[in-house]
């Protein structure tokens, strides 16, 4: 199993992340899970790896449908066409809504943007994302949690409808108890965009219920057992916080004392700037904002 760590600084290239991907040689070939965004940059690593293994990737597994998760199926597919991909179908909700909306939104920036300029490069490859559609959607989707066998292999999938993006998948690999988390567990702060903060809290508890000695999140660094039971009392005060009275900055200090080693220092300006965001758009916004993407369970 090999991880190939995403990045995420705003203010480099297009400000835009890649997610960690994971790749997991199994029997009939590579398992990868999450894509990236940047197809150059980052997916280009995941076919020189296997290229270099002289593996096929036989199967993708999807997080989320995160455009920094998922982006990368289309190269990956177009390679090998065979590879099964598993994820929720939540992305075909999210293509008709949230994506339509931010594709809206990109494209009426490009129109104020001069057509040879980098910013206008950047906004036509971030429709290019959008417009792959059912390039990006599951062979085989994720409608339940349990046991399943992938590219001869056997691994544990789980499904949370109801945390970050109405259908997040996460995947144990028991011969090496290592869980892959996905944005369940973010760095330097949860993406809060898509999610219902209380359901996320009670997925962080399914989570921690599995037997597992490694967990890689979506972004940032592998953590051990300890270390998420750390993550998890983190996250819940910190939605603690902002249901009370203190002021944003206190509630983002905590944050950093929570995680203590786990956020490193020069993550802190990042993590404040989010949780700034986070706490006006959604933690603290209206309500019916508030629990936009939670549903009934
Ligand atoms: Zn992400």
């Amino acid at each position: 199993m090999v991880l190939l760590p995403g990045s995420y600084d705003p203010a480099r290239g297009d400000g835009q992340p890649d997610g960690n991907s994971v790749l997991i040689r199994a029997p009939q070939g590579l398992v990868v899970f999450d894509t990236g965004r940047h197809e150059r940059a980052f997916t280009g690593r995941i076919i020189a790896a296997a290229d270099a293994w002289q593996l096929p990737v036989a199967a993708i597994v999807n997080s989320h449908w995160h455009l920094d998760h998922v982006s990368g199926n289309v190269p990956l597919r177009a390679r090998w066409p065979q590879a099964k991909v598993y994820a929720s179908p939540a992305i075909e909700h999210a293509m008709r809504h949230f994506l339509a909306d931010s594709r809206k939104g990109i494209a009426a920036r490009l129109a104020t943007l001069p057509a040879d300029s980098t910013e206008a490069g950047y906004a036509r490859a971030s429709l290019a994302r959008i417009d792959a559609g059912p390039k990006l959607f599951p062979t085989d989707p994720v409608l339940a949690s349990g046991p399943v066998r992938i590219a001869g292999m056997a691994f544990h999938l789980g499904l949370e409808k109801n945390a970050v993006s109405g259908g997040d998948v996460w995947l144990l690999d028991p011969s090496t108890r290592t869980l892959l988390a996905g944005d369940l567990v973010n760095f330097p702060a949860p993406f809060f965009d898509t999610a219902c903060p209380r359901g996320w809290s009670e997925a962080l508890g399914r989570l921690d219920a599995q037997t597992f000695d490694l967990l890689v999140p979506g972004h940032g660094a592998p953590m051990t057992h300890a270390q998420f039971a750390s993550y998890r009392l983190a996250f819940d005060h910190l939605l603690a916080c902002a249901a009370g009275e203190a002021a944003v900055a206190d509630c983002a200090a905590g944050w950093e004392r929570d995680l203590g080693p786990l956020l490193a220092a020069n993550q802190h300006a990042l993590s404040r700037a989010l949780l700034d965001y986070y706490f006006r758009n959604v933690l603290r916004a209206a309500p019916a904002k508030r629990h936009r993407y939670c549903q009934a369970s």
